[in-house]
């Protein structure tokens, strides 16, 4: 039997979205019994029992929905179908991206196998493109440091982040950017979690590092404002939907147990 066909809607980089705000992904019937016209339609990813598309159409209105933008849906909707929005998102921008290849200017075929696209004329393969960054939590005893960031809207502090050059580890980019944009030096290195982001693609690496030395002097581009926070008397931060918002409870959660142990 056929597993069952699933499908993501997007116009114009946005979502189709139920009118209280929740992703759709609509199952065939509904799918065919909306019809659209389709621009491009591409397979996400399938399952034994499930098979994912992605679907570009024209912005139109739908009645009885709305379109959305997949920043909405953090931490509105579960993490497994909010990563696989942001894979059929991702996927459909990356066919998009590469239909010729860079070298010559062909057009791209697909891979036989792989979620890739071949140039032919060059034998060279084209995988999606998904660039590494670190996100790192400065940490100082019972304190923290803590960003805005320039790009950021809303008046939340952050961890810092960037991402990893051609070349380096991550923990190199770790001691790169916190000297970059608090000119702050950092060691004990510590990996804790990884996220997807798909804004519009990075996966994001996420740290805990022990203050060296220097005093915080921020790199005016990427950072307003930095600070030391006591983990008792943090400002306004991410939410735990983000990686940025598990640092920094990972390290809340440590140092009051570490209260804990010495009452
Ligand atoms: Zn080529």
């Amino acid at each position: 039997m056929l597993n069952n066909k699933l499908y993501f809607i997007v116009a114009n980089d946005q979502l189709l979205c139920s009118t209280s705000g929740h992703l759709i992904v609509l199952n065939e019937n509904e799918f065919y019994c909306l019809n659209l016209h389709i621009i491009l339609q591409y397979s996400v990813v399938a399952n034994k029992d499930e098979q994912y598309w992605v679907v570009a159409i024209n912005s139109q209105e739908i009645p009885g929905y709305q379109w959305l933008n997949l920043r909405s849906q953090l931490g509105f909707i579960s993490d497994p179908k909010f990563q696989l929005a942001g894979r059929a998102l991702q996927t459909l921008r990356w066919h998009i991206d590469h239909q010729y290849c860079g070298r010559c200017g062909k057009p791209t075929v697909p891979h036989p196998r792989d979620l890739a696209k071949i140039c032919t004329h060059c034998a060279l393969d084209f995988y999606p493109r998904i660039s590494p960054c670190i996100i790192v939590l400065v940490t100082q005893g019972d304190y923290c440091l803590l960003a805005r960031h320039t790009k950021s809207h809303q008046e939340i502090f952050s961890c810092l982040a960037g991402f990893i050059e051609i070349g380096e580890s991550p923990e190199q980019t770790v001691v790169r950017e916190v000297m970059e944009e608090v000119s702050v030096n950092v060691d004990n290195i510590r990996y804790i979690a990884s996220q997807p982001w798909p804004f519009p693609g990075q996966l994001m690496l996420g740290y805990l590092a022990d203050y060296v030395s220097g005093d915080i002097i921020v790199d005016r581009n990427e950072i307003l404002a930095a600070a030391w926070y006591h983990y008792n008397q943090l400002p306004n931060v991410p939410s735990l939907a983000t990686i940025s918002g598990c640092l920094i409870n990972t390290f809340v959660q440590q140092r009051q147990a570490l209260q804990i142990s010495i009452k």
